[in-house]
């Protein structure tokens, strides 16, 4: 890559970002850090109908627990700035009236009335109304009226438009890193508006001012924005300004492969579609994110990595880093990608082997009252034993919580299993076993404990199984000698008595 790589996140702060908008800013981040580039966030804020409270730090907040900070936005390396499109409302004009000067835009005036009346009139006919060359001189703006005519109705304050003027009977040759080159008959294009009566620009007018203003050498966005490439291209070549490269992300499908993955589906099928929690500050309804649901940020950035891309080896593990080396937009997919939630889950079975013992103590800890006197290291040595089987830092109780209390019941089905006529007998032997033990390390209680049964013939389960449910209270968990050894010999000879006294 020559050319300096500068790209951009855009969102607009209308509520949480979505785990799709996430995905869109890694593979940003990952373009941006593989070619040594700058990733900048831009606020996209025109639309100060659907401004949300909070959003923005939202974002912002979800970048940095994704690891993936950005080089320059608000209130950061400002050197484009600012980089919230509503402070930087005074500059946009200037680039509409500029496009009206050079034949490319117009000014009209029809209000929203005499639009609803034309599309009406069009459904009536089974068409859909579609403002452009074909009826822009029959409506009211700076093409159909004369000049005196505009000038009066702009010297009155009526409300206006600035619509871009889409050429007639022209083949744009448009090209996209993911899709390849793609062909628009400029017929099929409606008279976008760029500039709205309320003096804010559209989305489509300050994104491209923007991205020229800031330098940006490659648009990495959703799919949902390759209807508005056409329009993008032709305001660069308005402008005379070299459009940049585009990339379009396939969408995020639903698990089922069928329709795109909503705001909404979250709720709808049980999983979080946030990276964090939010609460929105009109309702105050909350939605869940991955972050409080217990992921790794990193099981996170993980498996949205996937989401449209695939490095073309069978590595599926890969690290922040590993991502930047391995990424390459040529690798992604035009294909929608289907969300699969336990396919995160697994990423973060993954990533919870990697994690620090003593990091996921004190994490545990914290939420587990029943820890509040436990020393944190000999929570951890617990957590090493159980982790392999964990999802989740919730799921640690279940897994582990003999290590901290003895058990008050015994399984059922485990108890029929475990308990016969012996137990009584042989627990006795054992416990006798175990206090003439010295040492007590889980070597010499494996070899004595083993050596015990095998010199007596006595069948393993009789002894393992009843010392399992006195040790767990069911037939779960790691090695009965790893238990023994952490909760102590005072401990396991109480258990075991607990055992007998309730046969
Ligand atoms: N503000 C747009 C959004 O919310 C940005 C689209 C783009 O990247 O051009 O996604």
């Amino acid at each position: 890559m020559t050319k300096n790589v500068r790209v951009r996140f855009a969102p607009s702060p209308t509520g949480p970002l979505h785990i799709g908008g996430v995905r869109t800013a890694l593979f940003n981040y990952l373009f941006a850090k593989k070619h040594n580039g700058t990733f900048i966030l831009r606020i996209e804020d025109t639309d100060q109908n659907r401004y949300v409270e909070g959003a923005e730090q939202y974002i912002i907040d979800a970048l940095n627990w994704c690891g993936m900070p950005f080089d320059e936005g608000p209130g950061t390396n400002e050197k484009f700035g600012p980089y919230r499109q509503s402070e930087r409302k005074p500059l946009y004009k200037a680039y509409a009236e500029e496009l009206i000067a050079s034949g490319n835009a117009y000014y009209a005036f029809d209000t929203a009335e005499t639009l609803d009346a034309e599309r009406k009139q069009c459904e009536a006919n089974k068409e859909t109304f579609i403002y452009n060359w074909h009826n822009r001189l029959k409506l009211s703006n700076s093409l159909s009226l004369s000049a005196e005519e505009t000038q009066a109705k702009l010297d009155s304050g009526d409300d206006y438009v600035i619509r871009f003027k889409s050429p007639q009977d022209e083949t744009l040759h448009l090209k996209d890193i993911i899709r390849g080159d793609i062909k628009i008959d400029t017929n099929v294009l409606d008279d976008k508006v760029l500039f709205k009566s309320d003096g804010m620009p559209t989305y489509h007018l300050a994104n491209i001012v923007d991205d020229h203003l800031m330098e940006i050498s490659h648009v990495i966005r959703g799919e949902e924005w390759l209807p508005s490439l056409a329009l993008h291209y032709q305001l660069y070549k308005a402008f005379g300004w070299d459009a940049p490269e585009f990339a379009h992300l396939p969408l995020i499908l639903k698990p089922t492969g069928k329709g795109k993955l909503s705001k909404r589906d979250g709720d709808k099928l049980g999983f979080p579609v946030f990276p964090l929690l939010w609460e929105d500050p009109k309702t105050n309804e909350v939605s869940r994110g991955y972050k409080e649901d217990g992921y790794f940020a990193d099981a996170m950035v993980n498996f949205l990595a996937f989401l449209g891309w695939n490095p073309g080896t069978e590595q599926e593990i890969f690290t922040l880093d590993e991502l930047i080396a391995a990424f390459d937009l040529k690798k992604v997919n035009k294909s929608g990608a289907r969300f699969d939630p336990d396919k995160i889950k697994w990423f973060n079975h993954h990533y919870m082997q990697e994690q620090n013992n003593e990091e996921l103590a004190d994490i545990f800890k914290n939420s587990t009252p029943e820890l509040a006197d436990i020393d944190t290291s000999y929570i951890a040595m617990a957590i090493n034993l159980i982790k392999e089987r964990a999802t989740f830092v919730s799921d640690f109780w279940d897994l582990s919580h003999f290590f901290f209390v003895t058990p008050t019941t015994y399984d059922e089905k485990a108890s029929k299993k475990a308990l016969k006529e012996s137990t009584d007998d042989l627990m006795k032997q054992l416990i006798a076993v175990l206090n003439a033990n010295t040492d007590f390390s889980v070597e010499t209680l494996t070899t004595e404990i083993k050596g015990w049964i095998t010199s007596n013939e006595i069948s393993f389960g009789k002894v393992m199984m009843p010392l399992r449910l006195a040790l767990v209270g069911a037939l779960q968990g790691p090695d009965v000698f790893d238990i023994i050894y952490m909760i102590g010999k005072n401990e396991t000879v109480k258990r075991i008595e607990k055992l007998i006294a309730t046969i």
